[in-house]
């Protein structure tokens, strides 16, 4: 990976095999967060290929990398402390940890892509020393001002390393939706290797790629997420750096996500859980180790746009207005890739300040304050990020005083009345 603005490789990014099999093309599309400011508006947006593809070797999906993590990450929009359920599910994975590995003020917890802080706060609040790694500048001052010490920096093998020469080593490691976030792949697990403490215990929470496949969650596919895991593959990176997993937990999270506990191979002293065993055997008989599985998919997403696009010219044809709820990154895959604009929706909201005021990328949707709702009472509110569709719901619950509906996009469209 170079520092260029693009570095092309049609390469496998674990095991280095030639790309060859499509898994889905969703066109071009602009960076998920690339928020436009009006005075923007009139000025060109680089978009980039969403092509994935799936190796048949390892059987990695992934995408290309376009676009350097210096450019993505830089500035990145998202503060994760404005999610409410987010902050509880850090909330309660902290707890656990510290039951379950005995942590006290004589460990020493490391977070990759630790945002503002929101969960190191948990471990910090508990006497436990903590220490964030973040790349992006802006929000890792804001982990600063809560007290949380922050490195800004992209972890890889380096940053394992000029640790290590300090004399720190991480009995719990961790990172949340980083792992599909990292161009070298390759570097990242051999930085985790390094960093963990011989019987320390790494866990990461990243999209599990069954459940984006069994959900049509094609809108969680973005260039900043670079790769999509099954369990089976993961295993395989992991094993080529000397780490193996010995405990996994099916989430709910982001649409159901994999949290992993990985251990250095040569500590024996954790022994590899049933639930391992079982999630391994469930992907093999549902072909994750064939190229079959993978060939289907782009059919079901194109299926599931014209669902959507269809009840969208209903409801304009119907006379009714809709508006958005959210502007998360998924929420721009599916805007551009189905073509929905201001001709469909009037606007969107967003609870993060960061955001409003400014035009989704590419499709040019205002984003504005949810008051706004309240204001206009529009007859369907589309929620954006489905994965949080129940708090959504909770909170908006005002639109029923005017007849308003709440519009599910994924895995097909549904209306909440
Ligand atoms: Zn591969």
């Amino acid at each position: 990976m170079g520092s260029q603005g693009t570095a092309f490789s049609s390469n496998c990014r674990f095991c280095g095999s030639p790309l060859r099999h499509s898994f889905v093309d969703l066109g071009m599309s602009p960076l998920c967060q690339s928020h436009v400011e009006p005075e923007q508006l009139d000025q060109m947006e680089p978009f980039y290929p969403l092509h994935v593809y799936v190796c048949d070797h390892c059987f990695l999906v992934q995408l290309r990398q376009y676009v350097s993590p210096e450019t993505i990450f830089s500035e990145y929009a998202y503060f994760s402390s404005y999610a409410d359920t987010w902050l509880q599910h850090a909330k309660a994975y902290t707890e656990l940890m510290i039951g379950r590995f005995k942590l006290d003020a004589g460990s020493f917890v490391v977070e990759i892509a630790s945002n503002d802080g929101y969960l190191l706060q948990y471990f910090v609040a508990q006497g436990i020393p903590a220490l964030g790694i973040e790349p992006a500048a802006n929000v890792a001052r804001v982990a600063a001002e809560k007290g949380i010490p922050t490195l800004v920096e992209f972890f890889g093998e380096d940053a394992a390393r000029q640790l290590v020469v300090q004399g720190k080593q991480a009995d719990l490691l961790l990172g949340n939706n980083v792992l599909a976030q990292v161009p070298d792949l390759n570097g990242f697990v051999e930085g985790l290797r390094i960093l963990l403490k011989p019987h320390g215990v790494v866990t990461l929470e990243f999209p599990h790629l069954l459940r984006l496949m069994e959900e049509k969650q094609f809108d969680t596919i973005y260039h900043e997420h670079f790769s999509y895991f099954s369990f089976v593959t993961v295993e395989r990176v992991f094993a080529a750096h000397g780490l193996t997993l010995f405990d996994v937990e099916e989430l709910p999270t982001h649409g159901g996500s994999l949290r992993i506990y990985g251990r250095r191979a040569t500590d024996l002293s954790k022994p590899v859980s049933q639930r391992v065993h079982e999630l391994r055997a469930r992907e093999e008989a549902l072909g994750f180790t064939c190229l079959d599985k993978y060939s289907s998919f782009a059919e079901t997403v194109k299926e599931t746009k014209r669902r959507l696009l269809e009840f969208l010219i209903g409801a304009k044809q119907a006379g009714k207005s809709d508006a958005g709820y959210g502007a998360p990154g998924k929420g721009n895959t599916l805007l551009n890739y189905c073509g929905i604009r201001t001709d469909f929706l009037d606007y969107t909201v967003d609870r993060n300040p960061y955001k409003q005021g400014k035009f989704t990328p590419g499709t040019h949707i205002p984003i504005c304050h949810p008051d706004r709702i309240r204001e206009t009472k529009p007859d369907y509110l589309l929620i954006l990020p489905w994965n949080l569709k129940d708090e959504i719901m909770q909170q908006m619950t005002c639109i029923r005083d005017w007849g308003g509906q709440f519009v599910v996009p994924i895995p097909e469209v549904k209306v909440h009345s």
